[in-house]
């Protein structure tokens, strides 16, 4: 065990656009009733979670961390022991029916979902509520352009077995899917949900030109990139790409995206193709 007192995120020097709603003591979230004018307006993520020191995480790293800094995106966790029952704060109990693990309890999930919908427009197309689930829709390049389009996200990472259902019902949560596969928590599909929305946020990136060129943004896989050294372990880059001629590198580029998708990906290439007839017609 160590003395040294934990930091809490928010008072880590460098992350101080990352803000803890203090739900215990106030239903205001912190940042609406302090916010800055270079934060009036910048889309935001909320996270309900078990786990706010996990946050930002990477997301407070390189491009999204600046961003941050800067306050072209908020974060705002909602630590969702604060609403726990009792003197332990209970969150959980044993699954009606019985089973292994542990349900998060419908009223405790609730209580925290209405403190973070604080100053939340009510209009889910402006601002979708979303639960991180395996069982969600499969999560992509669509969804994360929609969340970015939105003036902010609210996500409940689930922990243990999941969620109560009627919650889910209750509220018309939307279920998002970071892949089939499952994960211990919805912390980390969360990072990677907001990561994918905030680099679409102008500002975010240096070049806005490359999220219009990189993989999905037409439905098919990027093509291979190169830098120096132009000539690596015998391995030269191709020559279209230090020609200097335009048109035939955007040709090559192209081609090879095909290439790819067809080989890699056929229900992109499909997709692809279908679209492509559907312009054709
Ligand atoms: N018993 C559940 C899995 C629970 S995993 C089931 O079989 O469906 C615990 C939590 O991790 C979930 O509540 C969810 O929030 C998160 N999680 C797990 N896998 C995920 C995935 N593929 N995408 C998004 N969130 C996931």
């Amino acid at each position: 065990m160590s003395d040294t007192p934990k930091t809490p995120v928010s008072e880590k020097p460098g992350s101080r656009s990352h803000r803890r709603l203090k739900i215990e003591t106030s239903l205001k979230p912190r940042a609406l009733m302090d916010e800055g004018p270079q934060l009036a307006g910048a889309w935001e993520a909320r996270v309900i979670t078990l786990f706010p020191g996990a946050f930002p995480g990477v997301l407070g790293e390189s491009l999204t961390g600046k961003a941050l800094a800067e306050g072209l995106w908020r974060l705002e966790t909602v630590d969702l022991r604060g609403f726990g029952e009792g003197r332990h704060r209970n969150v959980d109990d044993t699954p009606a029916g019985g089973g292994a693990g542990m349900v998060l309890r419908a009223d405790v999930l609730a209580a925290a979902i209405d403190a973070a919908s604080t100053g939340v427009p009510t209009d889910r197309a402006r601002w979708p509520l979303v639960y991180l689930s395996p069982r969600g829709r499969r999560f992509d390049q669509t969804t994360a352009r929609r969340f970015a389009d939105c003036d902010g996200v609210t996500l409940i990472c689930g922990r243990f077995e999941g969620v109560d259902e009627r919650v889910l019902e209750d509220y018309a949560i939307e279920e998002v899917s970071l892949g089939d596969f499952v994960l211990t928590g919805g912390e980390i599909a969360a990072q990677a949900m907001i990561d994918a929305a905030v680099r679409l946020r102008p500002g975010v990136l240096g070049n806005a030109a490359s999220t219009e060129e990189e993989s999905f943004a037409h439905g098919l896989l990027e093509h291979p990139q190169y830098t120096r050294p132009a000539t690596w372990r015998g391995r030269e880059i191709p020559p279209v790409l230090t020609s200097g001629d335009h048109g035939a590198v955007d040709a090559w580029r192209r081609a090879q995206s095909e290439e790819i998708t067809r080989e890699r990906r056929p229900d992109l290439w499909a997709a692809s193709l279908e679209r492509r007839k559907t312009r054709e017609r």
